[in-house]
């Protein structure tokens, strides 16, 4: 997924970039208005979502948006800076799904951004006709946990479990090969591939915070330690739900 950070100010675009890039996304920054429609239209099926700085220099924020709209309908969430008098009306008005206002916390822009993928109908156009065969691809589910992995959401009931990009897709991992016992390598080869080094304890690390997300929050015990073979995620017939 490419996130389009129109951002004047480098700081805070590489600060955007850098977050995002951390949490798995790709990203590529435009520096004016005109430089962001430039870009926008001539790829517009590259992105997924673009974060749009609302002053900007050339064109502004909203121009850019109305410009965006005129051929597509992917997620634009606003950025609008402290103090400045923005119309929030304005801009849903001209078609933007969300707004964030400077300076915020990455935590909140990443669940503003999940939140807008998953409202939004795009994702689900562009994988073309079949769209109900592709929820059930995109939803994963056990017991009371639901992932969705095109909104990158994860739901224990209805209550919605905040993950980082490796949290998620260590648990996607677990969940596509529930009651297989999966090793450390194979779950490191699938969460970071086979071209990152990452050390075996990273992967216990990373299920130690998933546990403490999901079964120390929900009091459930979802996944399992296999001692000297690695971690399960394993339907069983004597739990109780
Ligand atoms: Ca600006």
């Amino acid at each position: 997924m490419k996130v389009l950070i129109v951002e004047d100010e480098p700081n805070i675009a590489s600060f955007e970039k850098l977050e995002l890039e951390h949490e798995g996304f790709e990203t590529e920054i435009a520096q004016t208005g005109r430089e962001a429609v430039t870009v926008f239209e001539a790829n517009p099926d590259a992105f997924s979502i673009v974060l749009l700085d609302i002053m900007l220099p050339e064109l502004n924020g909203l121009e850019v948006l109305r410009r965006i709209r005129k051929i597509s309908k992917i997620p634009v969430i606003l950025v609008t800076a402290r103090g400045e008098t923005f119309d929030k009306v304005n801009g849903l008005d001209a078609g933007a799904d969300d707004y964030i206002s400077k300076p915020f916390a990455i935590e909140e822009l990443l669940a503003r951004i999940r939140s807008v993928l998953r409202r939004s109908e795009y994702l689900q156009e562009q994988g073309g006709a079949g769209n109900d065969s592709l929820k059930e691809d995109t939803e994963l589910k056990f017991d009371r946990l639901t992932l969705n992995s095109i909104s990158f959401e994860v739901f224990v009931d209805k209550t919605p479990v905040v993950l980082t990009k490796t949290e998620f897709m260590l648990l996607k991992c677990l969940l596509q090969h529930r009651n297989e016992v999966l090793s450390r390598d194979f779950i490191i080869s699938e969460v970071w591939g086979e071209d990152h080094y990452i050390d075996e304890n990273s992967v216990d690390v990373y299920i130690r915070y998933l546990r403490s997300k999901i079964d120390d929050v929900f009091g459930v015990n979802y996944i399992k330690t296999i001692r000297g073979a690695g971690y399960i995620i394993r339907e069983s017939a004597n739990e109780t739900h």
